[in-house]
């Protein structure tokens, strides 16, 4: 596995062999949705490195095996090709439901929010599992209150380009909760917030991975629009220790899971600058329709009752990303010739 190395925690006790530390504890059977793509290969090295049975649901839309090889062999861990649009029968204890087109390019073409989060759901009361939601902060759509709190219910466009995804997810922890108060299932609804790391798609269209692939590429970074629009940026491991902690708390949230370090994107390209190439240019581009202005999370909700916060600054973060980049980007150079 290249990138666990780099991202720091990944290849501590992940590999298969190792005995497991869940003593003292029952083994869980978890299923991860989504579990080939970024964020969810980093949750599975945890939840394996930790002992519990694991079992990815993922029709590599997104993802990739190459995410998850290092586990292929352990007996604890289990791949299924499906798409979670369609029912799955399975008998566990936790599902992590991340399966989703998570950027721009990739989500309009899908219904996995709402049908996959219903079978999901169908899922979690036929057995009696508790349910994790991976939601995001683009529930708060282009926000009126800054930074955003749990409470605030958002400024959603609701026919614009971006709202299938928003209101996909909006939908998602309707259909949550819904199932939370009718037929009792533990449910617990994760608001994320801009997150980076190794394993990032690369050629999908989000801002750090463009910046990140183009510095390393000797590429003029794509600025949008002005570049004064603001984001928070959230280094993987940090999201993966919050969402643990949210599926074993008590607590159905919704929680915001971010970094409060806020950044415009011009200042992103300089940080990205610094850690990657000092002779990085910027190129400025047309912004994208309903671009959010600005994004930045109040996670004292978290902190107070998940005990968690992030530990990781952007600019200890972006340098664990790049050797990852740099591999990746090499193959799939030479690969198209380059
Ligand atoms: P990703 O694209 O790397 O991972 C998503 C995974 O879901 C991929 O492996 C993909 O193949 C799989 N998938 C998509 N549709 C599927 C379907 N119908 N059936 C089965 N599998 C399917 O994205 P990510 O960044 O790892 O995002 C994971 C989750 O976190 C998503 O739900 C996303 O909305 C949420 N999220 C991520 C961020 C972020 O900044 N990364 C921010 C907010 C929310
Ligand atoms: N479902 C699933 N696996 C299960 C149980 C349910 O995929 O183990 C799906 C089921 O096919 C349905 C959805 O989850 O499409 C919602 O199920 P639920 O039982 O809540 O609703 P119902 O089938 O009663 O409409
Ligand atoms: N963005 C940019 N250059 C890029 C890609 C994105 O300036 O190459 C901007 C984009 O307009 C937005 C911000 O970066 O203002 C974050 O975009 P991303 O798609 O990463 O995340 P999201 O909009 O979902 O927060």
């Amino acid at each position: 596995d290249s990138s666990s190395g780099s991202s720091g925690f990944a290849s501590k006790g992940s590999f298969p062999g190792r005995i497991p530390a869940a003593i003292g504890r029952k083994r869980l059977r978890i299923v991860v949705t989504g579990g080939a793509g970024f964020v969810g290969s980093h949750l599975v090295d945890k939840l394996i490195s930790r002992g519990d049975e694991v079992i990815v649901i993922d029709n590599f839309f997104t993802g990739r095996k190459d995410n998850l090889v290092h586990l292929f062999g352990n007996p604890r861990f289990e791949l299924i090709r499906h798409d979670v649009v369609d029912p799955i029968l399975l008998e566990v204890d936790q599902i992590y439901h991340l399966a989703c087109p998570a950027s721009p390019v990739h989500y309009k073409y899908n219904p996995t929010n709402v049908m996959g989060t219903l079978n999901m759901l169908g899922l979690a009361k036929r057995v009696g599992a508790r349910f994790l939601l991976t939601s995001t902060s683009e529930v708060y759509g282009d926000p009126l209150e800054h930074p955003q709190k749990e409470t605030y219910w958002g400024n959603v466009n609701p026919i614009g380009e971006r709202s299938c995804y928003d209101e996909g997810k909006r939908t998602a922890e309707t259909l949550a909760m819904d199932y939370n108060r009718g037929a009792d299932v533990e449910v617990r609804i994760a608001r994320i917030f801009n997150t980076y790391g190794p394993r990032m798609c690369l050629d999908d269209g989000r801002v750090v991975s463009n910046f990140v692939a183009q510095a390393i590429r000797k590429q003029p970074m794509t600025v949008y629009g002005d570049g004064k629009q603001t984001r928070s940026f959230q280094y993987v491991s940090d999201l993966v220790d919050g969402l643990v902690a949210l599926m074993e708390g008590e607590h159905v949230g919704p929680f915001n899971l971010g970094n409060p370090g806020e950044f415009t994107m011009l200042e992103l390209a300089e940080v990205v600058k610094e850690t990657i190439d000092s002779s990085a240019t910027i190129e400025f581009r047309p912004n994208t329709a309903d671009d959010p202005h600005k994004r930045k999370p109040d996670i004292s909700k978290a902190k107070e009752l998940l005990n968690w916060e992030p530990k990781i600054s952007l600019r200890e973060g972006l340098p664990l990303m790049v050797n990852d980049f740099r591999s990746r980007i090499l193959e799939g150079d030479e690969g198209r010739g380059l």
